[in-house]
């Protein structure tokens, strides 16, 4: 045989496309070329496919060495296709049929090797290197083509093996692989890295006073609702922001896996976890790190906060352009990073909660401190936020400054008694549209919030006096039916109305 072809994945956003693998020896002068926009790590295999080759024990075959990586478009990047070669090299060379005998050709080897996916680097004695990224490639395999066995070096392939329902194979070195592929011994199951147990969050009774931040905290875990927090230095808002993913519904083991992927895509260490993520960066962060960016494209903050939350302090201090690049993920749940030749996508389907202070010194409104700042300078700091992007936060709620008295009171409710009513109101959410209330849209609105008569004139008066917009009707809409979800109601009561009404900017 002088054509080997085995598959593999490149990684492209939070896809790994399927990449074929042909290996082809030719006659003529000895040369080994790879084509197909391989970028520098993958023309550098041929060293360390050569080597790994010798170091095993094999020959490296004489002649011309043609390796193609298709489709040719897709960028490659990575030594993750070193395993690939080598195995095709050896093919083509027959080294891994019985030897040939009265110079007949060799036999081929076992149809079975085109369901073969394989990935790994080697080193130049023939081990393989663990692989970035393998969720990303096992999450892929399964979705299109469940029945493949993915062949990964140990250390990459317990992780693959979390996904469900994939045969995944670990292996050590060239030789073992190349062994399984004969037929001579086989590779076996990688078993799966333990499920980790969540790690624990901070409690909710650790927050003094503060009951109608807390309160807006709950409906926000409720119903999936972003939550804007507005109030003087110390008042706990960071506090709280911090607790809210101890409210929230444990991640599922689907979600619990595509947050682990996106955060290997970010090069972060493995952060699998049963709980909701939290991430809160600095407002000096770069729109790129915030949204995703980079030449070879990598998940930004808003993909780290994937089926978790994502805290915005002192929202007002971020350029204005990171919350430009906010609005549009916002509403997709995903984002989408454009290259030359092609487009990465990472999922971004977040919980935002922001918080800031109401003037730039922070005291504005303060019983004993004094505001320092000119009615000029609040107009400034406050316009800094647009307007659009305000209108995508459903709760807001003014914090008052922390009271003594507090301190002194005995502890708050605890987050394990919130998140229980918090995962009842999310159940009847589920049941009855099959998505959190946060995502109702406007035709959805009219079906499941149905309004008693009182409430209706109560929220038409409303929006009369508040000069309300349409988005302002619905939002009001959407956090008036968790409220009523957490009452266990069905219709929407006028306290229901009046309480969400009171969850909007001051002075809008
Ligand atoms: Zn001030």
């Amino acid at each position: 045989m002088t054509l080997a072809v085995l598959a593999s994945r490149a990684l492209c956003g939070m896809h790994a496309h399927a990449v074929r693998v042909e290996t082809h020896l030719g006659p003529g002068l000895p040369g080994f070329n790879v084509v197909g926009l391989a970028d520098t790590e993958v023309r550098e295999s041929r060293e360390r496919v050569r080597a790994a080759i010798l170091s095993s024990g094999f020959e490296f075959p004489a002649g011309r060495i043609t390796v193609s990586l298709s489709p040719a478009d897709m960028p490659k990047e990575s030594g993750r296709f070193d395993l690939p070669i080598a195995l095709g090299l050896l093919l083509a060379s027959g080294q891994l049929a019985a030897p040939p005998s009265d110079g007949a050709q060799p036999a081929a080897p076992d149809p079975a090797l085109a369901h073969l996916v394989l990935a790994g680097e080697l080193s130049l004695t023939g081990a393989l290197v663990p692989v970035a990224a393998p969720l990303v490639i096992a999450l892929s395999v399964a979705r299109d083509a469940p029945d493949a066995t993915l062949i990964l070096p140990a250390g990459s392939a317990e992780q693959a093996a979390w996904v469900p329902g994939l045969r995944v194979l670990s292996a050590r070195c060239l030789a073992d692989v190349a062994a399984h592929a004969a037929g001579a011994c086989l590779l076996p199951n990688a078993a799966p890295n333990p499920w980790p147990t969540p790690a624990p969050v901070p409690c909710l009774s650790d927050v003094r006073g503060q009951p109608g931040a807390r309160r807006a905290l709950e409906v926000a875990a409720a119903g999936g609702h972003s939550l804007l927090m507005l109030g003087p230095p110390g008042a706990g808002k960071s506090m709280l922001a911090a607790r809210l993913p101890g409210l929230l519904p444990p991640l599922d083991r689907s979600q619990a896996l595509e947050a682990a992927a996106v955060a290997a895509m970010a090069g972060l260490p493995d952060t699998l976890s049963g709980q909701p993520p939290f991430r809160a960066p600095h407002h000096s962060t770069s729109v790129a790190a915030l949204v995703g960016g980079g030449s070879r494209p990598r998940p930004g903050e808003i993909s780290l906060a994937h089926h978790g939350v994502l805290f915005l302090d002192e929202l007002p201090e971020f350029s204005r352009r990171s919350l430009e690049a906010l609005r549009e993920p916002l509403e997709a749940g995903r984002v989408v990073i454009a290259r030359a030749l092609y487009a990465a996508q990472f999922p971004a389907r977040f919980q935002l909660v922001a918080a800031m202070n109401p003037c730039p010194c922070g005291w504005r409104g303060h019983p004993v401190r004094t505001c320092s700042c000119t009615p000029d300078q609040v107009a400034r700091y406050a316009g800094k936020i647009s307007g659009p992007l305000l209108d995508r936060i459903d709760l807001h709620v003014v914090l008052p400054p922390s009271d003594p008295v507090w301190m002194a009171a005995p502890p708050g409710e605890p987050s394990a008694a919130v998140r229980e009513r918090v995962m009842r109101c999310r159940e009847r959410q589920y049941a009855r549209q099959g998505k959190a209330n946060a995502d109702l849209a406007g035709a959805e609105l009219d079906e499941f919030c149905l309004l008693a008569p009182d409430a209706q004139s109560l929220l038409q008066e409303a929006m009369r006096r508040l000069a309300g917009s349409g988005r302002a009707l619905h939002r009001a809409l959407r956090v008036a039916r968790t409220i009523a979800d957490l009452d266990g109601e069905d219709t929407l009561a006028a306290s229901h109305v009046a309480q969400a009404v009171q969850y909007r900017r001051p002075g809008v």
